[in-house]
């Protein structure tokens, strides 16, 4: 047999092979169904009901795009080493809804009606409404900054409040730095642009939190800047259990955590940022603080350990009753 009849056997072969898969799934009772769970997951703590809400990936492509200040090969080192692609790089957003007995309240907003990031992200209007949620009933929505995959979501396609009847929160820092008009003129302009369609329209019902300041019941802004001037995380208090939600304090849960020197090239201040992620990750860790990332894998609740010169994240188990 020569190597060419032998080479068309062989695919034969493999077409046979797969004419047969293509049977058994037409015999299968139902077709495949080609969508996920309602991407929401419920949580308690202390006594307050939690949920995360996913806006749904921001996919970011080669990690040479995000991240820098690694040495050479590093991360391609601890992406093979945690199993995850070396060459596309995908970060959630994971809301944090928090129902406190009193206030219903939403933490960031995802990128809204944005195509910027593709057509993946923009959700959350639609999964809070799978978890039972009404935009209508939210009282208050917390932005840590002024980035567009946070504060994109506060107005509709026709600048219209997403979330009607809420106070809004932010750092002044973040407001006045990011609805600058004078940086329309720079290459921060399409930044610019989202924040001051986002929160301009919304300017009387804006609330500036201050570090150390529990501005809404049980919550506490904690400054975290670097990551943007007014970036903040917070500390969520209830019957004697403490909860941070640190939002882009890290924006990967390997990368920047397991060499939180590492930095991310949308930082305005990478230098002050990894300091911060140095120092809160410190508190986290010694405090031994249950925490989330916006960014992190779905949903991105779990703790950070001490590890080598970094850290590392431990994902907490999925409970499927609350
Ligand atoms: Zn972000």
């Amino acid at each position: 047999m020569s190597t060419l009849d032998r080479r068309s056997l062989l695919g034969l072969g493999a077409a046979g092979i797969g004419s047969a898969l293509l049977t058994n799934r037409a015999a299968a009772r139902a077709p495949f169904l080609g969508t996920q769970a309602p991407a929401f997951h419920r949580f308690m703590i202390g006594a307050i009901e939690a949920t995360v809400v996913s806006d749904g990936p921001l996919p970011m492509g080669k990690p040479a795009a995000s991240f820098n200040g690694f040495p050479p090969g590093e991360i391609t080192k601890l992406l093979q080493s945690n199993f995850l692609p070396t060459d596309d790089i995908v970060l959630e957003q994971n809301v944090l809804v928090l129902n406190t007995g009193e206030k219903l309240i939403v933490f960031d907003t995802g990128v809204g009606t944005s195509k910027s990031f593709g057509p993946l992200p923009g959700k959350l209007a639609s999964t809070l409404v799978k978890a039972g949620i009404a935009p209508g009933d939210i009282d208050a929505v917390v932005i840590s900054h002024a980035h567009p995959d946070h504060c994109g979501g506060l107005v509709d396609i026709n600048g219209q409040a997403v979330f009607p009847n809420a106070q809004i929160y932010i750092s002044s820092a973040d407001l006045d730095f990011w609805t600058d008009e004078v940086k329309l003129g720079s290459q921060l302009k399409p930044l610019i642009e989202t924040a001051r369609r986002n929160l301009l329209p919304l300017r009387d019902r804006i609330v500036f939190y201050k570090d150390g300041q529990e501005f809404l019941p049980g919550v506490q802004a904690l400054a975290a800047p670097g990551h943007t001037v007014g970036h903040s995380m917070f500390m969520i208090t209830s019957s004697s259990e403490t909860f941070c939600y640190a939002a882009d304090l890290a924006h990967h849960s390997v990368l920047l955590l397991e060499d939180p020197r590492g930095t991310f090239v949308f930082d305005t201040d990478a230098k002050q940022a990894a300091a911060t992620r140095v120092r809160m990750l410190d508190m986290l860790t010694s405090d031994r603080t249950r925490m989330m990332g916006y960014h992190f894998p779905w949903p991105g609740l779990g703790h950070v350990v001490k590890h080598g010169e970094g850290f590392h994240y431990i994902p907490e188990p999925l409970k499927t009753v609350l």
